[in-house]
């Protein structure tokens, strides 16, 4: 764990913010914090495993969590399964892009293994409905966590999920972020803005998992990571890696999120890229590094020897708290 902090900085990394650490490793990032220049915070969630419901506030560590209040994730759907729906015109799409990935054998991501066991027809179209919770059951463990004075992480990758999320937020207000929402419509977008939720995404999910949301046809009915989407519903989102689920360097992710192949238009500029996955992403947890470059503000700082844009460029050093590592 400490080699691998080393690796985050020498990305530039300057704060790592582990979205699922179970009660009984909670000891050793402590002791892990302690030891690393790496700025380090976490999220709690159930023991067993990431799809167990968590047990509610009364089992999770006392706080803090390394530099981050205290913060439990929930997993609506995933890891590899989306709860999503689309219109009935995507089900050719989908049937011949699941058999054509099946017979390459090679994807392996969020919807391979969730279109192959359970499709729902319905009035609003198609649903793979992957959610893990019904709505009175999220509503009463987010205001478990919220009376806790916790604030909640939702892993919602599908609008099926998110959408589930918003709703139980706006009855439920209490400080959240829906996490990677990789496939999104304008209904559900609106709906995130409503519930005051904050929204993140993985750029780098777009080269690693896209491929697959086009091969299906999705993509014509949802919007992949959709920055732009989410910035004009009124939800500027903020960026992360989800390593390793998506890859680990920040400059390769912002250079995805402003010059993207998969739908271009969800595109956003580089100065608003910059701003989701620095000062945005500390706000969105209480860390150190919200106010950015300023006097007073805390110097972490990554030093490129270009614009971090191009390609060439590379961080040549990352300096935490006025110290450079
Ligand atoms: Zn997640």
């Amino acid at each position: 764990m400490a080699a691998e902090a080393r690796r985050h900085l020498a990305y530039g990394i300057t704060h790592a913010h582990d979205p699922y650490v179970p009660p009984s490793a909670h000891e050793r990032m402590l002791a892990l914090a302690g030891r690393t220049p790496l700025r380090l915070s976490w999220v709690t969630g159930p023991e067993d495993g990431i799809f167990d419901p968590p047990a509610g506030p009364g089992g999770a560590p006392e706080g803090p969590y390394g530099q981050a209040g205290r913060e439990v994730k929930i997993f609506l759907d995933g890891a590899d399964r989306c709860a999503l729906r689309v219109p009935g015109t995507a089900l050719p799409g989908m049937i011949g892009g699941t058999v054509r990935q099946a017979l390459r054998r090679r994807a392996f991501g969020p919807i391979r293994e969730g279109m192959g066991r359970e499709m729902a027809f319905a009035r609003g179209g198609i649903t793979l409905p992957y959610l893990r919770f019904t709505d009175d059951e999220l509503i009463r463990v987010l205001a478990g966590y919220a009376e806790a004075g916790f604030a909640v992480r939702v892993h919602a990758l599908g609008n099926l999920a998110a959408e589930q999320a918003a709703r139980a937020l706006i009855q439920v207000r209490t400080p959240a972020v829906l996490d990677h929402l990789t496939g999104l419509d304008r209904r559900t977008a609106d709906l995130i803005a409503r519930s005051g939720a904050r929204a993140a995404v993985q750029p780098g999910f777009v080269p690693r998992f896209g491929g697959q949301f086009a091969a299906t046809g999705l993509d014509r009915y949802l919007a992949i990571a959709g920055a732009r989407l989410l910035t004009e519903s009124g939800t500027p989102p903020i960026f992360s890696s989800d390593h390793p689920c998506g890859p680990l360097d920040p400059l390769a992710n912002l250079r995805v999120a402003v010059r993207r192949t998969l739908q271009p238009e969800q595109a956003i500029g580089r100065s608003e890229a910059v701003a989701a996955y620095t000062t945005r992403a500390a706000a969105s947890i209480g860390a150190p590094g919200a106010g950015g470059i300023a006097p007073g503000e805390v110097a972490d700082l990554a030093v490129c020897d270009g614009d971090p844009f191009d390609d060439a460029t590379r961080v040549t050093g990352t300096w935490v708290a006025g110290r450079p590592h």
